[in-house]
């Protein structure tokens, strides 16, 4: 392909979500990738061209570019994208548009009144105010538009109309000069690599070195130092002159790991992230197009940066469910930068201390090498993992007063034995971190007398009752409603059934009235901020009890926790989908290596009604091989993935009629296959969301199958009505 010249028909690719390429005329000179400036229906777009025109309609009767750019992507890009849409699903021009996700990418930057923020420690610091100011920290405090504070702080125009007013946010200026960042590093040389991790380090420089594609997995047990392996590995690309993504989960983002960073690289990392502002994605995404920014660290959609000679990707927690992105198009960022680097020929790192059952089997099956670090750095220990059998050690009942007289004595959820080893840890001046992975005080609020149960209307699930917000929450879709006094349907006393984060905080208060206890959930934690300073106060040790969802199981190094207690370790082990195991299993393991992570050994209790669980025994013996070999056992028996092959369509209309009507349709249309299936239409696990009715069908086949090309020919048999959404999830984590 190559070059075009003026006057020549291309195919440009357009980002938006159904475009698979329309022809123009060139105006100038444009290689095959360079971004053109065209229009569509008389609206502005920039496309980008992929090939020769193809339409067969006179050169007259094409439209001509409007502009050609002077910028491009690289040829093996275009076909990374086109590769992509086959295996997802989604159109190319979706595709594209995750690439170009940027405003005002190639023109001059927007002229905004900008606000800075400005703390008065006399005022209230209310969960608005907290939030706006984390948006701000989270931009290095650099002067943000108010579409920037409301995006990311999440709060409504009104808010920061009236904080602009009281004098929070003050007018600064029209378009500051945009952050520069620091490109150049240099290897500080600060770090030596013990035996264990110059032996990985060497193996994938040996991959950069020779070129090529290659999937290593680095396969390190919590504490062991993953990081400064694969920083060893991204110096070596960088230093070759290639560019270097370093992949992680948002919540991996911490200071300590810019800590790292710097001191290992001599500068902080330039940092993409979802709450970044528009100024800076600009400035970012620009660099990195010029080949200027050439190491980035950032979340799954940091792939999608323009990426010019990119030579090794890093996915750090590659087990992650976060890599998986649900809307806006289907796509696992881990399996989308594997895919790129076979195209463009260059190593990839996974790194994990639970990697996923599909990347183990492609270590199986000798496609992926396995890189091994199996002791934790500087000799800490592992620690001691136990159960409690709850039917033993039953959970004591609690007041929440002192006064016996006062209220009923309620249900407990902390057995002696959790009991005791907490006391104990306090005594020796420890800290000790409770995970129970369910937000909220009580999940299920019902009527003792006729059974009703409080569920949002708008949603086919139960609602959640929050302490915090004196309120219940719908999970699904965020719609609150106050807690009644009495039953609607029969005027019976309301009870709160089960327990959630709030409710565990509350038995702790009575039972160790003395301990500083912080609940850590995505409800106290409404950015990387908050969540910082809650590490800093475990740190210097102003809290003794952290009550925590999975948003603690990951990335900290507390050095004085050395108890984590699992309350209720049942919770995932019976779940619906057949990665429930595996999920818990992670969960649990993570949580482990929180523990012991200092000079004082660490132990770990999971209470359980089931202490001989396979689940549970595998983590208590710490052998998480024999584990996943049993799991991938069942699930190769099952033809489920890694080992078979599912798509899910996910149909949704706001008319129950319709959409019944047209799932019938597509049922009546669906094709014979051989060596696959197509089980559904079945209402979904969560039959309403937000007033849409939702239906499901699940379409499985053996691991070599084709299933794309089924699906698409199969769907386009049947019209879809307007006002019907079909979804299509390739390899679907989630199945409500
Ligand atoms: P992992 O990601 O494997 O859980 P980390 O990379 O967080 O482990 O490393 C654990 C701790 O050990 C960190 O504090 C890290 O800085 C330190 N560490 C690891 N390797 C080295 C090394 N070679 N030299 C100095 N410190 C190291
Ligand atoms: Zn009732
Ligand atoms: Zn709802």
């Amino acid at each position: 392909m190559g070059m075009f010249n003026a006057g020549d028909i291309v195919k440009v690719l357009i980002p938006n979500a159904v475009n698979t390429g329309y022809d123009y005329r060139l105006t100038a000179n444009a290689p095959t990738g360079a971004f053109v400036r065209v229009t569509v229906m008389n609206r502005p777009y920039v496309g980008v061209v992929i090939g020769p025109g193809d339409s067969g309609l006179a050169p007259e009767k094409i439209k001509p570019t409007t502009e050609v750019l002077d910028s491009k992507i690289p040829e093996c890009d275009l076909i990374w994208i086109q590769k992509m849409a086959a295996w997802t699903m989604m159109p190319p021009g979706a595709v594209l548009r995750l690439i170009l996700n940027v405003p005002d990418a190639f023109g001059a930057p927007r002229m905004e009144q900008l606000y800075t923020f400005e703390s008065a420690p006399a005022v209230r610091m209310t969960d608005n105010r907290q939030a706006v100011a984390d948006a701000f920290a989270s931009n290095d405090n650099e002067p943000m538009s108010a579409s920037d504070i409301q995006n990311i702080a999440h709060v409504s125009a009104a808010v920061v109309r009236a904080m602009i007013k009281n004098g929070t946010l003050a007018p600064r200026d029209f378009r500051a000069p945009p952050k520069q960042f620091v490109y150049d590093y240099h290897d500080t040389q600060t770090v030596t690599l013990n035996a264990e991790q110059a032996a990985a380090a060497s193996a994938i420089a040996d991959a950069i070195g020779r070129g090529g594609f290659s999937v290593f997995l680095l396969d390190g047990i919590t504490g062991s130092g993953k990081t400064q392996v694969y920083f060893d590995a991204a110096w070596r690309a960088y230093k070759r002159g290639e560019s270097v993504l370093l992949m992680m989960p948002e919540i991996a983002l911490t200071a300590q790991f810019m800590d790292r960073f710097a001191k290992r690289f001599g500068a902080p990392p330039v940092v993409w992230h979802s709450n970044l502002t528009a100024a800076r994605r600009r400035e970012i995404w620009r660099g990195v197009m010029r080949g200027d920014i050439r190491m980035v660290v950032g979340t799954r959609s940091a792939l999608f940066l323009p990426w010019q000679r990119l030579g090794l990707v890093v996915v750090d927690e590659e087990h992650d469910t976060s890599y998986k992105q649900e809307d806006m198009g289907n796509y696992h960022a881990r399996d989308m930068a594997v895919l790129r680097a076979k195209i463009a020929g260059f190593p990839v790192v996974l790194a994990s201390a639970t990697p996923a059952a599909e990347t183990l089997k492609n270590v199986n099956q000798g496609k992926y090498r396995r890189l091994s670090l199996t002791s934790r750095f500087g000799g800490a220990s592992l620690p001691e993992i136990q159960t409690i059998d709850l039917r033993e050690s039953r959970p004591v009942p609690y007041r929440i007063s002192t006064d016996a007289t006062d209220a009923a004595p309620r249900n407990g959820y902390l057995s002696p034995a959790l009991c005791d080893a907490i006391s104990q840890t306090l005594r020796a001046g420890q800290q000790v971190m409770l995970f129970i992975n369910r937000r909220g005080f009580a999940p299920i609020v019902q009527c003792q007398k006729c059974g009703w149960v409080a569920a949002c209307p708008d949603c086919s699930v139960g609602m959640t009752y929050h302490k915090r917000l004196s309120r219940m929450l719908c999970h699904m879709c965020g719609r609150t409603a106050p807690l009644p006094d009495v039953c609607p349907d029969c005027g019976g006393a309301v009870t709160m059934r089960g327990a959630g984060l709030e409710k565990i905080a509350e038995e702790v208060g009575a039972k160790f009235p003395a301990a500083r206890v912080a609940l850590v959930s995505s409800d106290t934690i409404s950015s990387r901020q908050s969540l910082e300073r809650i590490v800093s106060k475990m740190e210097s040790g102003e809290i003794d009890i952290v009550i925590g969802t999975q948003i603690l199981a990951k990335g900290h190094h507390f050095p004085n926790l050395t108890l984590v207690g699992a309350v209720d370790a049942d919770m995932g082990l019976f779940g619906t989908d057949f990665r429930a195991a595996e999920h818990t299993f992670q969960q649990l393991f993570q949580v482990a290596g929180r523990a012991g992570r200092g000079t004082a050994p660490g132990r770990v209790l999971l209470q359980t009604y089931q202490p001989m669980h396979p689940v549970l025994n595998a983590i208590c013996a710490g052998d998480r091989d024999a584990f996943m070999a049993s799991d991938m056992a069942a699930r190769r028996a099952a033809a489920m993935p890694p080992y078979g092959q599912l798509i899910a369509l996910v149909i949704e209309g706001q008319k129950e009629t319709t959409l019944r009507d047209y799932c019938d349709a597509l049922r009546a249309a669906a094709p014979v296959l051989h060596g696959a299936k197509i089980m559904g239409p079945i209402a979904a696990q969560v039959y309403q969301v937000r007033n849409w009715y939702r239906m499901r069908f699940l379409i499985s086949g053996g691991a070599t199958a084709q299933l794309q090309p089924v699906v698409a020919h199969w769907i386009a048999k049947v019209r879809t009505p307007a006002n019907i959404r079909v979804k299509i999830d390739v390899n679907p984590i989630n199945f409500m």
